[in-house]
């Protein structure tokens, strides 16, 4: 059993298993790590040897890991949600997210709405066990967008402060960029379009219907190109049988107000992301998909410094071929390019993995992370799992998405960490042999947070 004390030693020997160091290409096995107040000082292949009152943690069976870093998720923090700077979600909900998180893994996250000030980040649920990280997206045209499509959480101190201020009280990561509400993307499906035309109609519509409709009367670019003919958006109406309720003209005044009014401001708010990392040589984050992916690649080329992650690469609005292709030339001029679970790895609500993977059998994943997906996101090690299943990728090249990988994208906030390596933080994951989705042990700096598959209190 993992009593309180045993947690609390601060001289731990891991001992037995396999061991991946989050490199992308060293496992050993068996392995021992040896971890001293929260810091790794030894690690060695084969059975070390038990030091005088060091508590011996068995690992023989198990999978070790760093714990993984999650370099895009949403609604883990108590300030305003989303690029759009809606309301804070509920304490409750925020604490399951943070827990399911944990539960998964994850022992680092960066938390990307973008818009909460850096004392917004526990509210009244305090601390949590997890490194969460927050980023700043204030720009005047961010803003500008969120007011366009919801804006409601935020206050005059939201509104009045930008990067500059947020990174003078410690932030270190730029974006969301643009965002899923202010960009036409997945929350505009799941959320902000079925509820317009409830209120229109008195009938909610599925998320699968609000994107046809969206991508019909739109365009996937959003840009009114590619456009379906009047029959085929009628057609759709009666599928969605709210066509005696709403006309297809009245139904694009409906879409044009809900989706294009933040469009413009938040491109341009993707370009005053660009300046101000460049200025202060910070990473940032970017909302990729069909109505950014081409403002990305020339603000790419445009700012060579720029340390651009081209966000959720797999994007559910991307065509499969034109997913590969954007990442292609995204990272040939040097962004670096993530891939989310979303919900493509078991949900399979809204979306299929036919992008992701696409993506990392073409080799151009640099990192993965969750995203939000309406809260349907599916766990990296489900992700990495289905990698070394589907993908024919070798599990220490998948395991460094999650870890190393991440690392070395933000050195400014997890330096530390990433690679189980002497002098680094220990955060340990333990899973089962056969299948890294099964997560058994979660170790922060040396603590033990999750015992056979349950939280400990703190
Ligand atoms: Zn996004």
């Amino acid at each position: 059993m993992m009593d309180g004390n045993r947690a609390a030693n601060d001289r731990i020997l891991f001992r037995g298993g396999s061991l991946i160091t989050g490199d992308g290409r060293t496992m050993l096995e068996p392995a021992s790590i040896r971890v001293r107040a929260g810091v790794i000082v030894e690690l060695s292949p084969g059975m070390a040897d038990a030091a005088e009152s060091e508590t011996v943690i068995s690992t023989e069976g198990l999978m070790m890991l760093p714990g993984f870093i999650n370099g895009h998720a949403h609604a883990t923090i108590a300030g305003p949600s989303m690029p759009s700077g809606s309301p804070p979600l509920s304490p409750a909900q925020v604490s399951w997210q943070r827990n399911r998180h944990l539960l998964s893994g994850t022992t680092s996250l960066i938390n990307v709405c973008g818009l909460a000030m850096a004392d917004e980040r526990d509210g009244e649920l305090g601390a949590h066990p997890m490194d969460i990280h927050m980023t700043s997206a204030h720009t005047p045209h961010s803003i500008l967008a969120a007011d366009e499509i919801d804006g409601r959480g935020l206050t005059p101190r939201h509104r009045h402060s930008s990067i500059d201020d947020l990174v003078l009280s410690g932030c270190r990561v730029l974006g969301e960029a643009g965002g899923g509400q202010t960009l036409g993307g997945g929350a505009q499906d799941y959320r902000f379009i079925p509820d317009a035309i409830e209120e229109y109609t008195g009938l909610r519509i599925s998320v699968q219907m609000a994107r046809r409709l969206k991508e019909a009367v739109l365009g996937r670019r959003l840009d009114g190109r590619a456009t379906a003919s009047e029959r085929t958006v009628k057609e759709l109406l009666v599928e969605a049988a709210i066509a005696d309720k709403i006309s297809t003209l009245e139904l694009r005044g409906l879409l044009e107000r809900h989706v294009l009014a933040p469009v413009e401001h938040a491109l341009v708010g993707l370009k005053e992301v660009a300046d101000a990392a460049v200025r202060h040589n910070l990473p940032a984050i970017f909302h990729h998909a069909p109505p950014t992916a081409e403002t990305l690649l020339l603000l790419q080329q445009q700012y060579p410094a720029l340390r651009m992650i081209a966000a959720h690469a797999n994007h559910p609005s991307f065509l499969t071929d034109e997913a590969v292709d954007y990442a292609a030339r995204l990272k040939d001029l040097g962004a670096k390019v993530d891939i989310s679970t979303l919900d493509v790895v078991e949900t399979r609500f809204r979306n299929g993995p036919e992008s992701f993977d696409a993506l990392v059998e073409a080799g151009l994943v640099d990192t993965i992370s969750t995203d939000f997906a309406g809260g349907d996101w599916d766990t990296i090690p489900s992700a990495l799992h289905r990698m070394t299943r589907v993908n024919r990728k070798s599990l220490t090249e998948a395991v460094a998405l999650a870890t190393g990988n991440v690392a070395r994208v933000f050195p400014e906030i997890f330096g530390d960490r990433g690679l189980l390596a002497l002098g680094k933080r220990a955060d340990l994951v333990m899973t089962e042999a056969h299948n890294i989705s099964r997560v058994r042990h979660v170790f922060i700096a040396g603590q033990a947070r999750v015992w056979n598959g349950a939280l400990l209190s703190a």
